[in-house]
């Protein structure tokens, strides 16, 4: 086995997804965020696990998205679009039946010239600055806009995973003043606006790395384990360097064991020389030196016997344990696991 194996639980995300649905009152509507493939785990695999638990609506970023995931997962599904109805969207949302949200007073137009009859949500700017109506140009097309019947009114918290952050309050002001009194559903909160209380819940609530076991939802249950074969192990004397420009010096007599998985697998460069660990069963192992594109050396002098593979992702080490040592955070690992590994689906 030359390649990593990257194991996905979908039962565990199931998991997540009652825990996170299980903090909102039953009248809230809990949807899942699958874009970027499901960020990384197969938005696919995830959906149709998801539809078991009675999970109808899911997001996706771009229409090319939700056009995998409608072919992927069947007709049933809600799909809606965060990035709106965009130039040359328009067929791809007929056809495939996907919900646009749209963000401009352009998308609006656009959406309400040649695709009229067509449902579509709308995305306010709450603050973030991100995408969405502000307030003085929802005022201008509100009415327009409200005669269409919109199926979603939502917007987007910026720092929902800070909850002492007084731009939360700030946020959540602007959005009741933008949608107070409406009649049609809204939706604020991500996994980090879940975690802020009923307040910010709504009719609907947006997780997306909560599902998949990452911070800031702090008890999410593991749900992928990543496991790097050993390519070969060799004894290094004192002195010796290993890796790319010398990156670390033997100064005792060391076993090093190369792995087969790096930068081009999404182990980003920034993971080396930071006292990341893999593990041997419970025993940790230090990377060391610089991270290659399809390599990675490992300090096993300590092992009694050294195994075929070490765990880089286990429940030793989540995903956000190894996003701290590399200076990002979890979504970045999770959305880049590379497509070399071969991916064994818990339960199939
Ligand atoms: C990505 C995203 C989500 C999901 O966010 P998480 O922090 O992953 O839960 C929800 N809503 C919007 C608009 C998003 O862009």
């Amino acid at each position: 086995m030359g390649t990593g194996i990257l194991t996905i639980n979908p039962d565990a995300l199931a998991k997540n997804w009652q825990a996170l649905d299980g903090m909102s009152n039953q009248a809230v509507e809990t949807t899942a965020v699958v874009k970027a493939d499901g960020y990384g785990l197969g938005a696919g695999l995830i959906a149709k696990r998801l539809m078991r638990e009675g999970v109808r609506i899911f997001f996706v970023a771009a229409t090319e998205e939700g056009v995998e995931l409608r072919k992927a997962a069947g007709d049933t599904l809600d799909i809606r679009i965060l990035s709106g109805h965009m130039a040359g969207d328009t067929e791809l949302l007929r056809d495939f039946d996907l919900t646009p949200m749209l963000n401009s007073v352009d998308q609006i137009n656009r959406h309400f010239d040649i695709l009229s009859d067509h449902p579509f949500g709308v995305q306010l700017d709450s603050g973030m600055n991100r995408l969405g109506l502000e307030p003085a140009e929802w005022d201008s097309v509100k009415a327009d806009v409200l005669a269409k019947s919109p199926v979603l009114l939502m917007s987007h918290l910026a720092c929902a995973d800070e909850p002492e952050n007084p731009l939360n309050a700030q946020q959540l002001t602007c959005f009741h003043e933008m949608t107070d009194g409406l009649d049609v559903p809204r939706s604020l909160a991500a996994t980090g606006g879940i975690l802020l209380g009923p307040d910010y819940h709504f009719d609907l609530v947006r997780p997306g790395v909560g599902l998949y076991g990452g911070a800031p939802f702090t008890n999410a249950v593991p749900v992928i384990n990543l496991s790097l074969p050993i390519i070969q192990t060799r004894d290094v004397q004192p002195g010796e360097y290993v890796g790319y420009g010398n990156g670390w010096q033997a100064q005792t007599p060391a076993k090093i064991a190369t792995l087969a998985a790096g930068y081009a697998d999404g182990l980003i460069r920034a993971m080396g020389g930071k006292e990341t660990q893999i593990f041997a069963g419970d025993t940790a192992c230090e990377v060391l030196g610089r991270v290659s594109m399809d390599m990675l050396t490992v300090d096993v002098t300590h092992l009694e016997t050294v195994p075929e593979s070490l765990d880089l992702i286990c429940e030793h080490q989540s995903i956000d344990d190894l996003a701290d040592k590399a200076g990002t955070i979890g979504y970045e690992i999770l959305t880049s696991l590379g497509a070399r590994y071969t991916r064994r689906i818990l339960g199939e």
